[in-house]
């Protein structure tokens, strides 16, 4: 298979980290016969240093018509930074939100997977953890709260604020399909989560997730409401599978989510259009303080690799391939830094993608 991939390295540790993943890559090009062919654009605070704005439109473009985006992380330390002082539009992040923008990215996928060997950096009880968990948060990412009208206006001296939450039948339907879609390469369960007791958006939800789920006879479908859901992830973590909601709880849930992994340079993500196109990138930042001195974890943004394998190009085989050396890796004892544990061996970042591509 031949891939055309853009790569966004951005700033702080970003570079360092998408070197490892791309190593990974071309491990598994050379072991499984594909071809993977790179185009680097800037994005973050690296494009406003050399064109004045985080993104271009060139950098947008390019992506657009790539088969599939990894991106590092972008940005600086904000409080020391000259990239922060200018308008919101022109900061680093403003790079983020417009190319999920330009490139319609409807559908954050955040999986939150318990490593055995990692168990002690869970927050949460032995016994609650039990035999570990895997879940994928699905959540909306361009509808909803965040998108919906607001104002604030003074009636009779006293200042009011209003937030709109809005959703039509199709962008809860295409997300759904999506959801519906991992869940048949995972362990076919979805459980929906809303607010159906209370909003007219979550009833609406409710029945456009049904309708989906009919399509979908394998797999089982529930229905959970926002507040237990938050309860059950940190009392039955085991019990999720794919947790399909939208945007404001999705923002929620996913972090509540990847804190019960204990260790955010484990955690990678993945952002979809309607197509198979993605954009895939760790759920940390850009780390500034410990860029350029080989301690960056790349393993988030080497799983973030294994998304884009598994949900751009169909490559199963080639995902389970890197999934599994990062698992070898671990157990036998490499750590980086942010996971290190006694009794296990210290590595850097370059070291650490070497071993990963070693065992593919
Ligand atoms: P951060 O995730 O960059 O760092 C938080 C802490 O985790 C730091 O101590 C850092 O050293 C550590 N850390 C993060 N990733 C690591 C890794 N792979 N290996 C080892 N340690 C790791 O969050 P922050 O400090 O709040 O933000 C730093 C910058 O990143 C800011 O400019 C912020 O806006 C930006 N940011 C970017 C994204 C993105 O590009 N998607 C996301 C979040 C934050």
């Amino acid at each position: 298979m031949e891939c055309r991939i853009v790569t966004i390295p951005g700033d702080g540790i970003g570079p360092e980290i998408v070197r490892e993943a791309c190593k990974v890559l071309d491990k598994v090009a050379q072991v499984y016969g594909h071809s993977f062919r790179y185009q680097e654009v800037l994005m973050g605070g690296c494009s406003i240093d050399a064109y004045g704005v985080p993104l271009t439109e060139e950098a947008l473009k390019a992506a657009r018509e790539s088969d599939a985006v990894l991106l590092g992380a972008v940005g600086g330390d904000v409080g020391n930074s000259r990239w922060y002082d200018v308008a919101p539009n022109l900061r680093p992040e403003a790079g983020l939100l417009a190319i999920r923008k330009g490139l319609n990215l409807f559908a954050n996928i955040r999986p939150a997977y318990l490593y055995r060997e990692l168990a002690e950096a869970c927050p949460l009880k032995k016994e609650i953890i039990g035999e570990g968990f895997d879940m994928v948060i699905m959540r909306e990412l361009t509808g909803g709260l965040y998108f919906g009208e607001r104002h604030t206006e003074e009636a009779g001296g006293v200042l009011q604020a209003t937030d709109t939450l809005t959703y039509n039948e199709n962008e809860i339907r295409r997300i759904a399909v999506k959801a519906f879609g991992i869940a048949m390469k995972r362990r076919k369960s979805v459980i929906s989560v809303d607010k159906a007791n209370v909003l007219d958006s979550s009833r609406l939800w409710r029945k456009v997730v049904e309708e989906v789920a009919k399509d979908y006879p394998e797999v089982k479908l529930e229905h959970m409401l926002v507040d237990n859901c938050a309860m059950q992830l940190v009392m039955n973590p085991g019990q999720f599978d794919v947790v399909l909601t939208e945007n404001m709880f999705g923002d929620i849930l996913s972090d509540e989510a990847s804190m019960i992994t204990g260790s955010i340079g484990m955690l990678p993500s993945a952002s979809l259009n309607e197509s198979r196109f993605g954009m895939y990138e760790p759920s940390h930042g850009s780390a500034p303080d410990i860029a350029g001195k080989d301690l960056a974890n790349p393993i988030a943004t080497v799983l973030s690799a294994a998304m884009m394998l598994r949900y751009s190009f169909d490559l199963d085989k080639e995902a389970d391939a890197i999934e599994s050396a990062v698992q070898k890796v671990l157990t036998e004892g490499y750590r980086t830094p942010d996971i290190m544990s006694e009794g296990c061996k210290k590595v850097g970042t370059i070291q650490m993608g070497n071993l990963i591509a070693e065992r593919i």
